[in-house]
């Protein structure tokens, strides 16, 4: 090879070229050796790099992986989380997501869906990862963000049905409704689903409109096969618990009106915090996994669990009580440990991060629902260096600064600073994610391969 610092993995060949990736210092480039495949010989990690690699090597672009058993998400919000990802989607036996961004991280990281699918792809060319890689447009509500996305290519798109999800409105219903539903119980394996009067009523009311939008946005973008990307329901951004008679009125109506989905996301009980463990019953919550698996097998559908970061005390549940069928998904467990390892190596930066971030904390509640007390976290004064990763057990201060990672990184140099010292550690960083995220997989009970 004529250059150095190869990254061995990414050696490729074409008829009469060796393309690869080489480390820069500053960033990675993408050489082609040979036949001009590429414009240059040299070239820049780009969009146009990334459309390209797709065309050439199509295990770099993204493709459906719901149909699988198991899909997890793993949201990479700096766009460095790739190959620690990778090494646990080698090792274990479900199917990743490794481009998912919501519109809200895409805007607070000032990053675009451009940018989140071409880490993936040149992460997966660089690590050469070949089993294939699901990217999610994740919470999208309106048709121009859908559109946007596939556009580019994204296979999967959440559907966020909740700004026409009507809180304790009484519905009005057809005809049709009245006849499938009314005084009718349905018999979901040991679970029985009852219709009575109210609950019908009631039932309409919150999702008329919801079912009514996403039969829109099917008819409109996939009814006709044009993207190969699968639908997901996200019914799960509401103030209240889904009830099974909910799951089962939006998937029943789907499935009527002729829309396909393959995932449906309900709100569970008990809290799903950001990058914290569960709070809440846990044997409530495997009660509830229960009747939920067992809709989501009656219909053929797959239950997903949003807001999935260190949700370890429930993931049992969702293993076994969906008999090894679910899609998970993380996003922003991965920032908790690329912060948690600036702790460890770089204490000063830190402490300014973490500064900054008490004082930015009030104007990001404003994104993110928490119910953290500032209180609880001990004064870095009060803190050795040494004294500085253990922040990290402490759920109020992963709160702290699991939520304000937009204006963090938009905050003075902060960026720069902290992605030269990621770049700088970037093993650290793969083998802390290999390890964290893989505890997700080994705790929902995920067989290796
Ligand atoms: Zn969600």
């Amino acid at each position: 090879m004529k250059y150095s610092h190869v990254y061995p993995a990414s050696v490729h060949e074409l008829p009469g070229a060796k393309i690869y990736m080489i480390d820069l210092g500053d960033r990675d480039a993408l050489v082609c050796e040979g036949k001009d495949y590429f414009p240059q010989e040299m070239n820049e990690l780009t969009h146009e790099t990334a459309n390209r690699l797709r065309a050439l090597f199509p295990f770099t672009a993204p493709v459906p992986v719901l149909n699988y058993d198991r899909s997890v998400g793993v949201g990479d919000r700096l766009g460095l989380a790739g190959p620690g990802h990778i090494r646990v989607f080698e090792k274990y036996d479900a199917m990743p997501v490794f481009a998912q961004q919501s519109i809200r991280e895409l805007n607070l990281t000032n990053r675009t869906f451009e940018d989140v699918l071409d880490s993936a792809t040149f992460a997966v060319f660089r690590e050469n990862f070949t089993r294939g890689f699901g990217a999610d447009g994740d919470h999208l509500k309106k048709p121009e963000d859908i559109e946007y996305a596939l556009s580019l290519g994204f296979t999967m798109i959440t559907l966020d049905l909740s700004e026409h999800i009507h809180a304790n409105a009484d519905g009005e219903y057809s005809q049709d409704v009245r006849e499938l539903y009314l005084g009718k119980t349905f018999r979901v394996e040991d679970h029985e689903i009852e219709f009575t009067a109210d609950e019908l009523k009631r039932v309409t009311g919150i999702y008329g409109d919801a079912l009514d939008f996403a039969v829109q946005m099917y008819d409109r973008f996939l009814r006709d096969g044009t993207y190969k990307a699968e639908f997901e329901i996200s019914i799960d951004e509401t103030g209240t618990p889904t009830r099974p008679s909910e799951h089962f009125f939006v998937a029943n109506e789907l499935k009527r009106r002729g829309v396909v989905f393959m995932t449906i996301a309900p709100r569970f009980i008990g809290e799903f915090q950001k990058g914290i463990d569960y709070i809440g019953d846990v044997s409530a919550f495997d009660a509830e996994m229960d009747v939920h698996a067992a809709i989501a097998r009656h219909f053929g559908h797959k239950v997903s669990v949003h807001s999935g970061s260190d949700k370890f005390s429930i993931f049992p549940s969702v293993g076994a009580r969906t008999h090894q069928r679910y899609h998970v998904k993380t996003a922003g467990t991965n920032w908790l440990e690329a912060m948690k390892l600036v702790a460890e190596h770089a204490p000063e930066l830190y402490r300014e991060v973490h500064a900054y971030a008490l004082k930015a904390f009030d104007e990001a509640t404003k994104y993110y629902h928490v119910t953290t007390n500032l209180a609880n976290i001990p004064s870095l004064d009060t803190l050795s260096d040494a004294q500085l990763p253990a922040l990290f057990e402490n759920n109020d201060a992963r709160q702290l600064i699991h939520i304000t990672y937009g204006l963090i990184l938009n905050h003075g140099d902060f960026h720069a600073r902290l992605y030269a010292f990621w770049r700088a550690h970037a093993d650290e960083y793969a083998a802390a994610l290999e390890k964290h995220i893989g505890r997700h997989l080994e705790t929902l009970g995920c067989p290796k391969r």
